[in-house]
């Protein structure tokens, strides 16, 4: 009996390891609750003041980029906006300069990106990529090996141990990771940026709006000399979307491509954002 089971755990571990490379596999073979599972979860413990993270209650400013995100979802091309909730969540740190979404479409923004960006389209266009973080299911195939195995094992120890011991190992070896750490693979990001692309088409914003907030990155650097220190704001966004001049070159090219003409200034929404985060949000605490 517990060899067979000891055989099904190593079989089932062969399995879950070939998903890291296959992510067509992942969209196959998890159904969308895995990742409204993970996103309600990690969700739940935002709230709950875990990951160290505090959520910022400010209903004006979050209804503010909700309405944003909103027109970005009305994107014939996003495929799972009945499924996934597509929530905006504000966490109040002004030192990081970072939005991420969870699987499932929980979206959380930092305040320290909303005091960085400088226009609305450009904070579109970063709302955008983030929810085809979700839609293409990233975290979930990133995270796919451990789901796999938590449920592998799960099923295997409750042979070799008896249910109760079982459920405990499981829980040990579950799913721990902060996603808000969890760094995206470079195709992860060149996807990302893709499909934020095509969800940009539809909105009133210009689809290549996201290149201001590259662009400042990059003068933000040689401000600060090219220092790599983790605790920078910038560094912390960095250190979960790897960035570099191909994935600026790269966005060029799709407007090349798309023929998307040079942007009329009012495409960037930019006066109606500075009165709105200087309303809501205030000036950045020093
Ligand atoms: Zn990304």
């Amino acid at each position: 009996m517990k060899l067979i089971a000891i055989r099904k755990y190593f079989l089932i571990v062969t399995i879950a390891f070939s998903f890291q490379n296959c992510g067509w596999l992942v969209d196959i073979a998890f159904p969308l609750e895995i990742d409204k599972f993970l996103g309600e979860r990690f969700f739940k413990s935002v709230v709950q003041g875990e990951n160290n993270v505090k959520v910022y209650k400010n209903q004006e400013l979050q209804n503010y980029v909700q309405s944003i995100t909103d027109k970005i979802l009305k994107s014939k091309e996003i495929r799972y906006k009945d499924e996934f909730p597509y929530k905006v969540t504000l966490l109040k740190d002004d030192d990081t300069i970072n939005a991420v979404c969870a699987p499932g479409g929980y979206i959380f923004v930092y305040t320290g990106l909303l005091h960085f960006v400088k226009n609305e389209a450009t904070l579109a266009g970063i709302l955008a990529h983030e929810i085809a973080h979700a839609e293409r299911r990233h975290s979930t195939k990133q995270l796919s090996t451990s789901i796999a195995l938590y449920y592998g094992l799960y099923l295997t120890l409750s042979y070799v141990l008896g249910s109760e011991l079982a459920q405990h190992a499981a829980n040990l070896a579950g799913l721990s990771t902060n996603l808000l750490s969890l760094a995206n693979s470079r195709s992860a990001e060149e996807e990302a940026d893709e499909f934020g692309f095509r969800y940009m088409r539809s909105t009133p914003y210009y689809p290549g709006a996201i290149s201001e907030f590259f662009k400042d990155i990059q003068v933000w650097r040689k401000e600060q000399g090219d220092v790599q220190d983790t605790n920078l704001p910038l560094e912390k966004y960095l250190s979960t979307h790897p960035m570099d001049e191909e994935r600026i070159a790269e966005n060029e090219r799709r407007l090349k491509e798309a023929k998307i003409p040079k942007p009329n200034p009012k495409s960037f929404f930019r006066e109606r954002y500075r009165s709105k985060i200087s309303q809501y949000l205030g000036e950045k605490a020093e």
